[in-house]
């Protein structure tokens, strides 16, 4: 979970992208990423919706769609496809330069970090000239046993 010094912190660079861009400025948009920060891990829009409307926040699709939108803009949110139509999304800070591992079985994501990775990144960018900013890397296998996987949410 991201500390609220974080969150803070996260707050002034989006009202900062806002005021610059000439967005709209609303109290809605900072709950989105207050309650972001309490959630340690991927999520799509639909489940942000659910998580704050169990919250009785009251918010519409449409403001959590635009909004994630926003904070992907401004570098706050990383979005991922892993597969499927729904894009997740996770805090920028929370884990840099980490990988994904997924099953196309039942959809369990894993984050890792793999320094191997790292070099034949280097390696690559080497010798095609180019400088290695970062990188992101996913992995699509399947569980050992998808049918007992206890991440398994398909029905
Ligand atoms: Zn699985
Ligand atoms: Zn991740």
């Amino acid at each position: 979970m991201a500390s609220t010094q974080d969150i803070e912190t996260l707050k002034i660079q989006f009202a900062d992208f806002l005021k610059r861009k000439k967005y709209r400025s609303t109290q809605e948009r900072y709950n989105v990423l207050d309650r972001i920060g309490e959630i340690d891990r991927h999520f799509s829009a639909d489940e942000l919706y659910l998580y704050m409307n169990g919250k009785s926040d009251r918010i519409s699709r449409a403001t959590i769609y635009s909004t994630l939108d926003l904070l992907t803009q401004c570098g706050i949110l990383m979005k991922h496809r892993f597969q499927g139509d729904s894009a997740h999304f996770e805090l920028a800070i929370r884990m840099p330069d980490h990988d994904h591992l997924i099953c196309v079985e039942c959809g369990r994501i894993v984050e890792f970090r793999e320094e191997g990775i790292d070099s034949v990144r280097n390696v690559v960018c080497n010798r095609l000239g180019f400088r290695p900013v970062t990188h992101s890397l996913q992995i699509f296998a399947v569980c050992h046993d998808p049918l007992t996987c206890e991440h398994n949410t398909q029905d």
